[in-house]
């Protein structure tokens, strides 16, 4: 039996149970052949997908309300809900749990036969294993700073801005384009959180519920909205007008600013923020169609081919006008 622990017994027994629940139903289905993994596959799935609705009954009202842009000709969203479905239901489950879970319990594993213990909060500070929910916020936080390097390091590398430049190419953002991005980004940002969570010691069954944070505060600040959390939300948390200006045209590849994935505080401490901009245009002007308007396929390939150009062109600039 899977032990889930270290997110609170109250999460933790409604997990278990409805883990027993998929169990059950696919026992009653005569699926008894790795019933156990598949459960857990469904499980984490299905933990994906309630985000997705979390984020669609909070983001549809407000870019309804209080939308910052409407366009007369709406571009097809079908690609970007595939984007949101296959990141939740296939690259969540698989990486954010069973592929963390595996290396932790090997790398805890390994460290105990050595006689040591593996880093984290909780074995720094004993009486923080007891308050899950504040060492769910420094991990929070310390993965957060992960992701703002990453994010900033695939600004400056050209083969790097290549792949990137697939979420860039969105010209008509909504709270549908956080899942925007190549698979090969997304398998970059996974290894580098995860190598991350590992080294300070994130448990198994926090991982993918901090990745969730991340996906539902990634989905409110991309949303095509006016709101915002007020001067000082805004100088704490990204809002959809500082992340909006990421995406501006004139600030793709090298040129960018506001590299924050939750937290804008990071921009403001490493001297990358830049408020109160008027951005309503997004895209990246050197994207070719395909990566802008094409199916999901298409942009795939074209992202590849755009990071394969880029990667030829030694000491090459990455901004748009350069990168054919
Ligand atoms: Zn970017
Ligand atoms: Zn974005």
């Amino acid at each position: 039996m899977l032990a889930l622990p270290h997110v609170g017994d109250w999460l933790s027994s409604h997990l278990q149970c409805a883990l027993h629940s998929i169990q059950s139903m696919l026992s009653a289905h005569a699926v008894t052949k790795y019933n156990h993994p598949i459960a857990l596959w469904i499980l984490f799935a299905a933990c994906g997908v309630t985000e997705l609705c979390i984020s669609f009954t909070f983001c549809t009202p407000i870019e309804c309300i209080r939308p910052l842009t409407r366009w007369e000709k709406r571009n097809p969203i079908a690609p970007d809900i595939l984007y949101a479905f296959f990141v939740r239901i296939v690259l969540f489950p698989l990486i954010a749990f069973f592929e963390y879970d595996w290396l932790h319990r090997h790398i805890a594993g390994t460290l105990s036969d050595l006689g040591f213990a593996q880093p984290s909060f909780a074995a720094l500070v004993p009486a923080l294993q007891t308050w899950p929910v504040i060492t769910f916020a420094l991990n929070f936080v310390i993965l957060d700073l992960a992701d703002y390097w990453r994010h900033r390091l695939s600004h400056r590398l050209g083969w790097w801005y290549g792949v990137h430049s697939l979420h860039h190419a969105e010209d008509q953002m909504t709270f549908w384009s956080d899942d925007r991005s190549h698979i090969l980004e997304d398998a970059i940002t996974y290894v580098w959180l995860i190598a991350v969570g590992l080294a300070i010691g994130v448990p198994s069954l926090q991982f993918p519920f901090l990745i969730l944070t991340f996906r539902l505060l990634g989905s409110v600040s991309h949303a095509n909205t006016t709101i915002g959390y007020g001067w000082l939300g805004n100088h704490i948390l990204v809002s959809p007008r500082f992340h909006r200006t990421h995406h501006a045209l004139k600030a793709a590849g090298r040129r960018s600013c506001n590299y924050g994935t939750a937290l804008s505080l990071w921009d403001v401490a490493f001297g990358t923020a830049r408020f109160n901009d008027d951005t309503v245009e997004t895209g990246d002007a050197g994207a070719e169609p395909a990566l802008v308007h094409g199916s999901w396929v298409e942009q795939q390939r074209a992202g590849f081919r755009r990071m394969m150009r880029l990667a030829r062109r030694k000491r090459s600039s990455v901004t748009t006008r350069s990168a054919a």
